[in-house]
């Protein structure tokens, strides 16, 4: 208990992200606890809100439902396959046994809308196993959803335009609460526990030329709140941190618009060229996070995304590609000729690489459907590559605890989402589809209902 505080809650979540809200839900089902979400602001949204909202989860009964046999112990192995990171397999695998529940959870006690992404094939994951809403409406649902879930409970309290400052501690070194602005006034918020669920620093332009150096000047498709403040207060107090330099990057943003192409459209036969008319990789060996590295290593930064109507009509489903429609970010062309006109690629070039290319969706089917070459019409957009999220931060154990740099837990101190190591390794190579909201929902889950079993009555 800190004497001096403004207000006393049992827990204070700092963010109020899919993180934060999963973590204020989980720890309210104590109905002995007080749980405070103090939120910088609610009006720009958070990137969970801006994500497409796919939940990556192996083993669950909509996937049983589809035939598709998958575990949890599958899903860590795809992770760890990629994400040159061995040390992280205790927290990949307390993350990915929870996801299961926490889908299930959403549907049945939140009334989500949760379906299988059957079509949503992404490099690395063995079987189909992002789960997204009926509707692909992405993130804004399901904020959406845990909101109303948290209006709901009465021994929650959210309180928006309450960016969190700094840390309150005792002399032991463990955390007390936490300092906030309320009303732009400062306040003292004394907790027995404090959660820190404000994201990474992906807009934090001074830490990201310190940590993501490699990605300094991307163009960044987040929000602006996540100025990497938890991390930095976690460092103040001798907090170990892990995989700094890892980033969910992404080579399908659309230049000058910001949106995205539909990561599943290489998936589904779409041809990648660069501005000389060539084909420069295998275009569905890559995750999109590291296709982005390879496409900021082509000249001019960009190259072009080409795909036919059988993968429009499949491809559009998403609200990614409703985005990118309704921003003019694509376009269809009728002829060689004009898609070479409006892209200013040289026609002879491209007629040759597009005769060379068979296109090969491996959606329907895992070992391949050759559907021959692109035919006319085509659609085209130039993609980019763009930062979303970073995945370093706090290093934490599987409770979610943030660990001191001496090798202890620091009591009082929980993070998760961005704002803990993540589970994609050290760059932006080794994110798996899915990593960010399996660290976000995962750990909020897990630390949440560590809380709510062991915080007993004041
Ligand atoms: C465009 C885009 C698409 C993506 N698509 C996917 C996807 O489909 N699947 C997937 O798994 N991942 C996806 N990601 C990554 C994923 O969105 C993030 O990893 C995840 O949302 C992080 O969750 P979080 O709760 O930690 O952070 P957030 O959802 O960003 O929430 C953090 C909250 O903390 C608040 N905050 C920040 N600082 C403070 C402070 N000092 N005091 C109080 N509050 C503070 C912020 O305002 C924010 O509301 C995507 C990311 C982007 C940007």
């Amino acid at each position: 208990m800190t004497s001096d505080a403004d207000y006393e809650v049992d827990v204070a979540v700092v963010g109020g992200g899919a993180c934060g809200l999963v973590a204020a839900l989980r720890a309210a089902r104590n109905p002995d606890l007080l749980v405070a979400v103090f939120e910088k602001s609610t009006k720009e949204g958070c990137n969970s809100q801006f994500s497409s909202g796919s939940l990556a989860a192996g083993g669950t009964r909509y996937q049983r439902a589809a035939g598709i046999s998958d575990s949890p112990e599958q899903h860590a192995r795809d992770i760890l396959a990629v994400n040159g990171d061995p040390d992280a397999e205790p927290i990949v695998t307390a993350l990915c046994r929870v996801a299961p529940h926490y889908v299930e959870w959403l549907a049945d006690e939140l009334g989500h809308p949760v379906e299988l992404g059957v079509d949503m094939a992404r490099s690395g994951q063995s079987v189909p196993r992002l789960h997204t809403d009926t509707g692909r409406a992405g993130g804004a649902r399901l904020i959406a959803t845990l909101r109303r879930a948290v209006e709901a409970r009465d021994n929650i309290v959210f309180v928006d335009n309450a960016p969190g400052t700094g840390l309150l501690t005792a002399e032991d070194g463990s955390v007390t609460g936490v300092e906030v602005l309320d009303g732009g006034e400062p306040r003292r918020a004394g907790a027995r526990a404090v959660v820190l669920a404000a994201d990474g620093f992906a807009a934090n332009p001074n830490m990201m030329a310190e940590f993501c150096p490699d990605a300094a000047g991307a163009f960044y498709g987040g929000v602006s709140t996540s100025t990497g403040d938890a991390i930095r207060w976690g460092l103040e107090l001798g907090a170990a941190t892990r995989n700094m330099g890892g980033f969910l990057g992404h080579g399908l943003v659309v230049p000058g618009h910001g949106t995205r192409l539909n990561p599943v459209l290489p998936f589904l036969g779409a041809l990648l060229v660069g501005t000389d008319g060539r084909r420069f990789v295998d275009e569905k060996a890559q995750g999109y996070s590291k296709l982005g590295r390879i496409i900021a290593e082509q000249p001019g930064g960009r190259a072009l995304l080409i795909w036919d109507e059988r993968a429009h009509k499949a491809a559009m489903h998403s609200e990614l590609m409703r985005e990118s429609a309704a921003a003019g970010a694509f376009r269809r062309h009728e002829t060689l000729g004009a898609l070479a006109t409006a892209t200013g690629l040289p026609d002879s070039r491209l007629a040759e690489t597009l005769a060379g290319f068979r296109s090969v969706s491996v959606v329907d089917n895992p070992s391949g459907t050759d559907h021959g070459p692109l035919h006319f019409p085509l659609y085209a957009g130039w993609a980019t590559r763009g930062v979303l999220t970073t995945q370093g931060g706090l290093l934490v154990d599987t409770l979610g605890r943030v660990q001191h740099h001496s090798g202890h837990p620091i009591p009082g101190l929980y993070a998760g989402g961005g704002s803990a190591a993540g589970i994609s390794g050290p760059t932006s190579e080794g994110y798996m589809s899915g990593n960010g909201l399996l660290t976000a929902l995962g750990f909020g889950w897990i630390t949440g209902n560590h809380l709510a079993a062991t915080l007993g009555r004041r």
